[in-house]
This record gives C-alpha cells, structure tokens and sequence, in this order.
C-alpha cells in the first residue's frame, strides 16, 4: 500500500483515540476499507445529514424526501447502464499482484507497492456493483444488485412522488442512504470505501432550462460545504472534459476539496439530461411523462443530479477542522468545526468538586441536555478539561466557579479564540445559539 499522507494518519489515529470512527471488526484484524462510527464520529455524521436534508428538503417547498430500498429490481441496473458500463479498468502487477485503477496510476512509471517496472498486465474492465442473491437459491435468476447509487430510486419513483405530494416540475427528490461499490482501490481512510453513504438530490426540469438549473444547482451546493465551515481557499470547481463525462451526463462540474493528498471530487454536479427516465421508460414499458396541466403537455423532464458524498463530506470537515496549534507555553490540537455539526457543542464544568459547584453544574447540563449533545466533566485540571473538547471540537467550555454561586453568572471559553466571556446562567443558551448561527470560517 502507499504511504499516508502524516496528517491524515494523525487524524486517523485521532479519529480512533477519541471514538469518532474505528475500523471495522478490528479484533478479526479489521475488514479492508470499511470503518464504524463511533460515539462522536455517529454525532457528526447526524449533524452533517441533518444540515443538509435541513437546507435541501425542510428550507424548501419544491424537494420532498425519499428512503427508496437497497435491493432494487435486476432490471433498473440494465437500464441505468451500470450492467454495461459502471466499470473501471484495473490492472495487476505482475510482480507483486497488487491491483491498481489504471486511470490512478502512471503505467509508465515503477509499480507503486514494489517499485519493479514494466510489470503491468493489460487493463480489463471491472464491473464496481456487488452482486448476491434473492431467496434461497443461488442461481442466475436470483441475481440482485447492492445499490452503487441512491439516485435510481429516485427516478422509478418519481412521477409516485410528483403525484402524491402534487409537485409539479420544476421539482427535486432528496435521499439520504448506502451506496455500495465493489472499488479497485479504496484508501485514504473513508475517503473512498466499499460501503458509503450517499447525499442526493435529483431537480426534474422542462428540457431547455436545464443549463439554467445547472448553473444554480452549483452555486447553491459549493456554499452549502461554505456554511458547513469549510474554507473557501480549500474548495474549488472542476469542469468534466467530454472524456470525463459519465455515460448519461451532458455536463459535470465536481466540487473539489484540497484534501492533504491533492484536490478530490467531493461531490459531483450534473446534468443527466433525459437519460435515465427514457432508459427506465424503455425497459420498464411505463412511458414515465409527466403532465403539465398548465400547458396541456406531456414530456419527460431533464435532471440536474447534486451528488455528495456524506462520508467524504465528513472527512472533509474533519481535514478541514484539524489544527496542531502552537501557543505561547505550550501546544494544542483543536479541530476547528463549525457548531452547527459539533458532537459536543458544550463541556460543562464546575471548577472544583465541592461548594456546590458540580450541582449548578449538573442542573446546566441536565437544561441544555434536552435541545443540545453537552458533556460534563469534573474531573482534573480545568485547562486539562479544555483541551480535551478542543480536541474533539466542542466549540463552548462553560466553567461553574465561585462567583457563580454569588451572581449567576458562567464563564464561557470559545474554543477558537480562547476568549471567556461572563454570561448569566439564564443567557447560557441564547449566548451558544447566537455564536453557532454566525459562525463562518475564512
Ligand atoms: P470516482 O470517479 O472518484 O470513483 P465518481 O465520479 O464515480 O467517483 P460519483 O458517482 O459522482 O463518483 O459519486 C458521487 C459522490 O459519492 C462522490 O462525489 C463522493 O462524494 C461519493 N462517493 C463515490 N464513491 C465513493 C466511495 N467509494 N467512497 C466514498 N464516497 C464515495
């Protein structure tokens, strides 16, 4: 295997140390390129597919939601093309036998794991989709697909959805779930696994605004990953060449992150055109036209595709976020998350474990317990205490001490800044929502 970029394996290890995402299985020897959430790591990920289900289905009255299933119909794979065509080119080293995606490697160059040259076989296409069985019988018949997208579940059911919730287009379709493909080469942590988590949402179009639709479609998404607190100088736009362009696209724009092992596609946006919906109408016999009663016509509409991945959205915060800072007397690692998806947005501690200090301390968490994830915490040095959430990147420190037993009042410790500000226990709440609302990377 090549070597890991040293940042990402000390968030890899810092991942493990404070539970944000284990490998798989570890006491078997771990499974290659699959990984668990843990504690914090199970947080973020809900925080990261609650902000954008928030800012793509709930802020708007055009996209409704969907949870299609995994096992979808043998057929919809036909159609779709990924039968044919979902395929990469892999070759082999004959020396060593590792096996590479030839369109990531310099086949002119060494073998990457043992450096020997000229060594390659012929590429042969490699179909990505993991295949097993329906029922009981092993049999050619009983063939299924695991999804390799969510996004065909969304356009077999898209004229149920159009109806049922009397859409009428333009319109979109949004769906959070697993996608699954059988990758030549997964790495870089959950970069890029077997087993993922797909972000889609599908805008069905009239035929002829689709450009139109494409170009807002990109815009609003590359400032969805701003909002997510993502720097600007670390995101970027990368236009498909026409040998780029998947099979079905008439134009692709990636939305590339600048990861420690170069720029990467973070989440792909696309014109479809009618591609899927005349392969579907034609495999499946249904003519799938929508009906536009304003004008008395019937036609089939154009799809704009945003299509982000929610581990590599994760990932990239965790990236973005990570910082080894060093202070005056001393040094710090800090992740920097925006507190919109901090899994803790606040450690609560009483200065000491006596006076009454962890009581007030206690009924705070037990108040802010019911709307926010808080941790309390009384044990050991109070700077100890920070840099334990900085670390995990809870953005408040809200210190119990003896004043508070005189006037009511906290101290709050932004993690960024370091500032402590004096607020009253009631205010406690408002002062974190009223940061959390402005809060913007630069
Ligand atoms: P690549 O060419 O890098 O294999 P792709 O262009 O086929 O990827 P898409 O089909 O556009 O990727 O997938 C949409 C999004 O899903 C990607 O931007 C990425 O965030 C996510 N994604 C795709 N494959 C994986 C994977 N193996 N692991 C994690 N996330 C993935």
């Amino acid at each position: 295997m090549a070597k890991q970029h040293p940042i990402m394996d000390k968030i890899v290890s810092l991942s493990k140390r404070r539970g944000f995402i284990f490998q798989s299985s570890e006491i078997y020897g771990g499974i290659n390129s699959c990984y668990d959430y843990g504690p914090l790591g199970v947080e973020l990920k809900r925080n990261i597919k609650e902000a954008w289900w928030h800012e793509m289905v709930t802020s708007r009255e055009n996209i409704e939601g969907l949870d299609a299933a995994i096992l979808m119909h043998p057929k919809v794979w036909e159609a779709s093309g990924h039968v044919e065509g979902f395929t990469d080119p892999m070759v082999d080293c004959k020396q060593c036998k590792s096996r590479f995606r030839a369109d990531q490697i310099d086949l002119e160059k060494p073998c990457p794991t043992c450096g020997n040259r000229g060594t390659f076989t012929e590429a042969r296409q490699f179909n990505l989709m993991f295949k097993t069985h329906m029922g009981p019988v092993e049999e050619d018949a009983a063939v299924v697909f695991l999804r390799p997208e969510t996004a065909q579940g969304i356009y077999v059911n898209y004229l149920n959805v159009q109806m049922t919730a009397r859409q009428k287009v333009p319109f979109g379709i949004a769906q959070i779930g697993k996608a699954f493909r059988n990758e030549i080469t997964p790495g870089n942590f959950i970069f890029r696994t077997r087993e993922f988590e797909q972000m889609e949402m599908q805008f069905f179009v009239k035929p002829g605004t689709d450009e139109e639709w494409f170009e807002y479609w990109k815009e609003q998404r590359i400032e969805w990953h701003r909002n997510l607190g993502i720097r600007k100088s670390k995101l970027r736009f990368h236009e498909h060449g026409p040998d780029e362009l998947a099979h079905y696209a008439a134009a692709a724009f990636d939305i590339e992150y600048e990861f420690p092992f170069g720029w990467q596609e973070l989440e792909g946006v696309h014109n479809r055109t009618d591609f899927d919906l005349r392969r579907h109408a034609e495999f499946s016999g249904k003519d799938l036209l929508y009906f536009d009663q304003q004008e008395n016509t019937k036609y089939r509409p154009y799809i704009i595709e945003t299509s982000a991945g929610c581990d590599r959205t994760l990932l990239t915060c965790l990236v973005d976020a990570f910082e080894e800072q060093k202070l005056e007397n001393d040094s710090r690692t800090v992740l920097h998350f925006s507190p919109k998806i901090a899994p803790i947005k606040a450690g609560i501690f009483p200065l000491v474990k006596r006076d009454g200090m962890p009581e007030v301390a206690r009924k705070l968490h037990d108040e802010l317990k019911m709307k926010y994830r808080v941790f309390y915490d009384e044990s050991g040095a109070i700077g100890r205490r920070y840099r334990r959430m900085d670390e995990v990147g809870t953005p408040f420190g809200i210190t119990i001490d003896s004043q508070t037993l005189e006037d009511n009042s906290v101290t709050v410790r932004e993690r960024d800044s370091m500032e402590q500000t004096r607020v009253s226990l009631d205010k406690v709440a408002a002062f974190m929502e009223e940061k959390m609302q402005n809060f913007r990377r630069e």
